[in-house]
């Protein structure tokens, strides 16, 4: 990734991508404590939008309130990095990486007197699971691997440290042949994916787990706000595994991950083990949305200009 064209914001600097670099002592490559951002931009016929751009600034800036990290530049500053590195890398629709992370004035554990840096990267991903995947689904796996507690890891923070959990996770999945983890929470309820919110459908009903050591997806709450748009019923509660093996559809949901079908639990198919007819249409609304072909939440796609 670090060898190619194009600039990335740095510190309110357009830097050339390859000279985006940063020393072997910054602190937060030693430690993990950093917030960043996942966010994409689409292609729609009014030019690249930027999806809840807003949500995902605000979002940053709670992560690093809750692990005590000051961002040196205010919101707007960030809003206009991400659309600044999306249209200076002439790029028609990106996935954007915003994140802020200290640097190599000090190593203690105290944290004291470092500075907080920030970049903006955007580059072009596809389907994050597959493209195939988004209409046969994926197979998943109950992972070994406990979510966090929400004592121990800050759940509402998308803190880089994190997502240790997520990679040993999807190693996990992968290795034995799934696409995806299914992680449970401490105390044995559904949680999330590794990179993903969770949705089960039973008897024409949206399930989704409380929010507790699940993140507070973006992807969630715009799910949720199209369900509810058409009448669906949406309920957050406990959710066990042996309701998903008997649910009669599934679904992840995240900025990468979109809308992204489950067809499989431990082996087990979900309902008629493809993409179900509730997926399907929270799918569709979910891309008009963000390609702008819907016009209900205009102020949710943010021209890059
Ligand atoms: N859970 C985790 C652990 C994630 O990394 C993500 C991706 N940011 C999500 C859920 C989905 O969040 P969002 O819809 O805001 O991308």
């Amino acid at each position: 990734m670090a060898d190619r064209d194009g600039v990335i914001w740095l510190d309110g600097e357009l830097v050339p991508w390859r000279d985006a670099k940063v020393h072997v002592l910054t602190h937060t490559l030693h430690y993990g404590m950093g917030v960043f951002e996942g966010v994409r931009a689409y292609n729609t016929d009014k030019g690249t939008a930027i999806f809840r751009l807003q949500e995902h600034t605000d979002r940053l800036f709670r992560s690093a309130k809750i692990l005590g990290m000051g961002i040196p530049f205010d919101k707007e500053t960030i809003n206009e990095a991400q659309r600044t590195a999306v249209r200076d890398n002439n790029l028609e629709s990106a996935y954007i990486r915003p994140m802020c992370f200290y640097g190599s004035e000090g190593m203690g554990i105290r944290a004291d007197n470092l500075n907080v840096h920030v970049m903006v990267a955007a580059w072009s991903w596809g389907a994050y699971l597959g493209e195939e995947n988004m209409t046969k689904g994926i197979r998943i796996k109950t992972s070994s691997f406990t979510r966090h507690h929400v004592n121990i890891t800050m759940c509402k923070a998308k803190a880089n440290g994190n997502y240790m959990n997520s990679m040993m996770a999807l190693q996990e999945a992968v290795s034995c042949g799934y696409d995806e983890a299914l992680l449970l929470d401490a105390q044995g309820f559904v949680c999330e994916g590794s990179g993903e919110n969770f949705f089960m459908v039973r008897d024409g009903v949206l399930y989704t787990p409380e929010l507790t050591s699940a993140l507070e997806g973006i992807t969630r709450d715009t799910v949720m706000t199209l369900a509810r748009d058409i009448g669906l019923k949406v309920v957050e509660k406990r959710i066990t595994r042996d309701e998903v093996y008997i649910a009669d559809e599934a679904f992840f949901t995240g900025t990468a991950a979109e809308v992204t079908p489950i067809r499989e639990l431990d082996n087990r198919p979900i309902g008629n083990g493809g993409r179900g007819p509730i997926t399907e249409k929270l799918q569709s609304m979910y891309f008009d949305q963000v390609l702008g072909r819907s016009t209900v939440y205009q102020n949710w796609n943010t021209l890059v200009g």
